[in-house]
């Protein structure tokens, strides 16, 4: 019984390893999508950019055309005021003159102000785009770093479960049995009871039961917890 109680140790022990090394395996998840949302907002964020740009784009086309329209229509008044010797239709040419050169600067200055946005529109894209480089190169590198240590773990997480199986084949099956359902409620299905009292829980066990364990000829649980009680090496012997 004491080599059962010994063998249950030393399992719950693999299985503490296991689930450390489990553990560090998927702590290097929430990493690598810390950065995968940074590179999917940015992403986002340049297409947007672009869309943006896009339109001003026409906008720009299209002002540049009714400016260059205007321009045709003043050269157009400019040559025919010369030619006009009549003063009604003089007066008429230079005012739709007039008229058309207020126009086309008054548009002028909203190209130039276009022209700005454009530039600022193009400057947030390169920065982004730069932010975005910056981002994939971390994750690749990332990436990279953590396959070699998943790979190593991996490694030890085989090894362990090799030990583990033959770790179980040594051990009476209701007992491993009741270990495995103890352990899906507690990770520490085994533990030790010393000085009467269950180390699990910290209540203490009935003297009787208590007793029991201390002969150590069949496996006991703790009355409170439930857990599987083994004496300790040290002491209580
Ligand atoms: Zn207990």
């Amino acid at each position: 019984m004491e080599k059962q109680m010994q063998l249950l140790r030393e399992l719950q022990e693999i299985d503490a390893g296991l689930d450390q090394i489990r553990d560090t395996q998927q702590s290097f998840a929430p990493g690598l999508d810390n950065i995968k949302e940074d590179i999917s907002l940015l992403e986002a964020a340049g297409q947007e950019y672009q869309q943006e740009l896009a339109a001003k784009e026409v906008e720009r086309r299209d002002l540049r055309d009714v400016v260059e329209r205007l321009k045709g229509l003043i050269a157009q008044s400019k040559e025919k005021i010369t030619q006009i010797s009549n003063n009604k239709e003089y007066f008429a040419v230079l005012k739709e003159l007039e008229h058309n050169q207020k126009l086309v600067e008054k548009q002028e200055v909203e190209l130039q102000g276009l022209i700005e946005e454009i530039d600022s529109i193009k400057e947030q894209i390169a920065d982004n785009d730069k932010e975005l480089e910056a981002k994939q190169a971390e994750l690749a590198a990332k990436e990279k770093e953590v396959a070699s240590q998943i790979a190593a773990l991996e490694r030890k997480i085989k090894a362990g479960e090799k030990g583990r199986t033959s770790k179980t084949k040594e051990i009476n099956e209701v007992f491993l049995r009741r270990y495995q359902r103890i352990r899906k409620r507690f990770k520490d299905a085994v533990v030790v009871a010393e000085n009467g009292t269950c180390r699990g829980c910290n209540v203490n066990v009935p003297p009787q039961v208590y007793n029991n364990l201390l002969k150590g000829q069949e496996l006991l649980s703790c009355p409170n917890c439930q857990r599987i009680m083994v004496t300790s090496n040290e002491s209580d012997k």
